[in-house]
């Protein structure tokens, strides 16, 4: 019978509400106009500008060059003219240099057949510095690869994160399926760039006996010692640390490598294939949207372009939201480009929001009980009201920003981005 493991305090079950599932994945049309960011978080350090306004580019080609190591090289997702060089801000709100590219010329690397590079023969170094090169991000994080590598001493395995868990998932799991082989080379990419020994499966478990058929295939073609993990559906059961908590492993002893299928496709595309991290895949969901899909993109491609390829809307949207509608803030621009973090775009009602005119607290305790980090959230946010930040310093040190306090508040009252603003404005303060 097959085990499924799950955190021990709080959370919460989002059954019967999901937007989207069961789809494959299609390809979206390329865009005439890529607007492409040189910043994926806010830690991160600008690359340095290699193309000048009015140059014409091929697919593929390095536009800005990373000097720092904790910068991103940036590369032409379409062939096409440098149309402006420019300052904007990025949808979490932190100004970032972008530049706009429009569509002109050959598609280079779009439906060639390259060979594939023997990598097997290239030292951690080397691969580390392809990844650098090719300017491959976590997909989760925004974090370069070669950065996540370069730090991760003595980890032992790689967990590949498939689970969903809530109503806005990426669908990973979607990847791995269609994806399996590519996702497996990309693993053994890690580890031969790592310290890594074996890797564990993540999923939920709800998956059907074929995928472990597959990847028990898969793995044994890469030499991959591994093993498959299920998880509940319980929110948030997909972050990393709640991975370990259910694992009920020692990080500090066991150190664990934690990276979904969409990044691993991206480290297979750029060492075995030779291709920068120029595509993303997204899935389009929400109530108010015609049809839900799941895209392969070109990083670049506006938001509002997608939408119209889902059939736009059925109504006007209350939000439009990115990834975890749950921890993330919304856009207001349809302009927005997909970066090497969008992972998701939701188009939701004021219903699906659960948004509304927050009340006086009931002081029904339901944020408490559902707290996975056994954090007090109706306290912090009486004590932040009154001033005494002081006092929940360490409660606001733990808060993830996993939103489940605010989903389940009565009152409406938006618990988790009070929180979240406030831990912003503690950092700058102490800058
Ligand atoms: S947002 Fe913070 S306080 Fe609220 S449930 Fe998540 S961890 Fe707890
Ligand atoms: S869930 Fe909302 S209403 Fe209930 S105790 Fe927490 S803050 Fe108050």
């Amino acid at each position: 019978m097959r085990r499924i493991k799950k955190f021990r305090h709080g959370g919460l079950y989002q059954r019967g509400q999901a937007f989207v599932g069961g789809q494959s994945i299609e390809n979206a049309y390329l865009p005439n106009h890529a607007l492409l960011i040189f910043r994926e978080h806010e830690a991160a350090g600008e690359p340095d500008l290699a193309v000048n306004e009015g140059q014409l580019v091929n697919e593929g080609q390095l536009l800005a060059k990373a000097t720092r190591n904790n910068a991103l090289n940036v590369h032409a997702s379409i062939p096409g003219i440098v149309r402006k060089i420019m300052t904007i801000p990025s949808p979490e709100g932190f100004n970032t240099r972008a530049l706009v590219l429009s569509l002109q010329g050959h598609f280079k690397l779009n439906g060639a057949i390259s060979g594939k590079r023997p990598w097997q023969s290239l030292n951690r170094h080397e691969l580390s510095f392809v990844l650098q090169e090719k300017g491959v991000a976590c997909t989760a994080t925004g974090l370069g690869l070669h950065q996540i590598l370069g730090n991760a001493h003595g980890v032992d395995t790689l967990i590949i994160n498939a689970i969903d868990s809530t109503n806005y998932p990426a669908h990973e799991i979607v990847i791995l399926e269609e994806y399996l082989n590519e996702v497996m080379e990309g693993c053994a990419i890690i580890k031969k760039a790592s310290t890594v020994q074996s890797v564990l499966v993540a999923l939920s478990g709800s998956r059907n006996q074929k995928l472990e058929v597959n990847i028990a295939k898969a793995a044994e073609s890469f030499d991959l010692q591994y093993r498959i993990e299920y998880f509940s559906d319980k929110y948030p059961q997909a972050f990393p640390h709640q991975i370990i908590s259910a694992l009920g492993v020692n990080k500090n002893k066991n150190p664990c490598l934690f990276l979904v299928p969409g990044t691993l496709y991206a480290v297979y595309n750029a060492v075995s294939l030779n291709r920068p991290h120029i595509d993303q895949f997204v899935t389009f969901g929400g109530d108010v949207l015609k049809h839900h899909q799941l895209l392969k993109v070109r990083i670049g491609t506006p938001v509002g372009r997608l939408i119209e390829e889902c059939g736009g809307f059925i109504h006007a949207p209350e939000i439009i939201a990115l990834n975890n509608p749950m921890v993330n803030g919304c856009i207001s621009n349809l302009d927005t480009p997909v970066s090497k973090t969008t992972r998701s775009v939701w188009a939701l009602s004021k219903s699906a929001t659960r948004l509304g005119v927050p009340d006086n607290c009931i002081r029904c305790g339901a944020c408490i009980q559902v707290c996975p980090e056994r954090l007090d959230p109706y306290l912090m946010y009486k004590l932040l009201g009154s001033g005494s930040i002081e006092k929940i310093r360490g409660q606001l040190d733990a808060c993830t920003s996993c939103g489940a306090c605010s989903y389940v508040c009565r009152s409406r009252i938006p618990l988790s981005v009070h929180f979240k603003n406030k831990k912003k404005e503690k950092l700058k303060d102490e800058q």
